[in-house]
């Protein structure tokens, strides 16, 4: 399909591409137990891991699957299958993430999901998506105040918080997600939100607490991501459990038919059943909810 590219505005030959990486869509399919889990955990994500469209020239997807390989090799992989909990990264990362803030950006207005909101705040959102743009391709090199910063999520097997929702390892671990989040009023918080399995990507469009986020924040050139304290924006905590908790009501309001699938897939391939990481994400809230989990 011939077009102009959403990214370098060249009109040239479209690749059908996904707007969160098609190897993290890959591995929740992979690690969940049957076809049918799979699309349990489809319930949660909703459409967004497979939604792709014609909206990238070859060039710009090369540009971004290199920094993907990257990322999925050295942070992903080590953290989800092997329980990693350091990396050190080098300069593709500042790009893989702008790069997957642009991917939510542009996905969010390509879905119209945020109409009807103030000329400002679409000022806002379209200046973001052009200085993310411009920095991916390597026209400017800095992000100013369009900083990338990333939560790696833990499993959570014991707390003294008592407002978590009981399937909050399944949102950490499983589920993916893609939206502007923030203060839509007044615009002094906005951020572009990339929930994948592990990891949040918090892309700041205005961020009024900017200082107090540096140990969350992606150097340009090198870093290290490791276990430390992440301080989280205002009303950044309510909004994720917020979202576990939306993903929640769905699987509780599951049909009996469904319930008998899954007890029946379990029962055909136990050996799958307990080597699948949706089971060991749903283990860490058994070990956290007891029953509450099945409520
Ligand atoms: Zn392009």
């Amino acid at each position: 399909m011939q077009g102009f590219c959403e990214l370098c505005k060249n009109y040239s030959q479209l690749e059908e591409s996904h707007f969160i990486p098609k190897f993290i869509g890959k591995w929740v399919k992979k690690t969940s137990i049957t076809s049918f889990l799979r699309n349990l955990d489809d319930m949660s994500k909703r459409v967004q891991d497979t939604a792709k469209e014609y909206w990238l020239c070859g060039d710009c997807e090369d540009l971004f699957s290199g920094w993907e390989t990257k990322f999925a090799n050295e942070i992903f992989f080590p953290f989800v299958e092997k329980g990693e909990s350091v990396a050190n990264y080098g300069e593709w990362m500042s790009k893989f993430c702008a790069s997957i803030s642009w991917r939510t950006l542009t996905y969010t207005r390509s879905q119209k999901l945020n109409e009807g909101r103030s000329k400002e705040y679409y000022e806002a959102l379209n200046s973001a998506e052009k200085h993310l743009a411009n920095y991916v391709l390597g026209k400017i090199d800095n992000l100013n105040q369009y900083e990338q910063h990333v939560f790696p999520l833990p499993e959570i097997d014991s707390t003294t918080y008592d407002g978590l929702p009981p399937n909050i390892n399944r949102y950490f671990l499983r589920t993916l997600q893609m939206g502007v989040i923030g203060d839509f009023t007044d615009l002094t918080d906005l951020f572009v939100y990339t929930k994948v399995p592990s990891f949040i990507i918090l892309g700041c469009i205005k961020a009024k607490d900017l200082p107090k986020m540096r140990s969350s924040r992606i150097a340009l050139k090198s870093g290290t991501i490791s276990p430390r304290k992440y301080w989280w924006p205002s009303g950044f905590a309510k909004y994720v459990l917020e979202q576990a908790d939306t993903v929640n009501h769905s699987f509780n309001n599951m049909p009996q038919e469904h319930i008998d699938k899954i007890e029946k897939a379990i029962a055909d391939n136990p050996e799958k059943a307990a080597n699948s990481k949706l089971i060991e994400a749903f283990l860490h809230d058994y070990a956290l909810f007891e029953d509450k989990v099945f409520k």
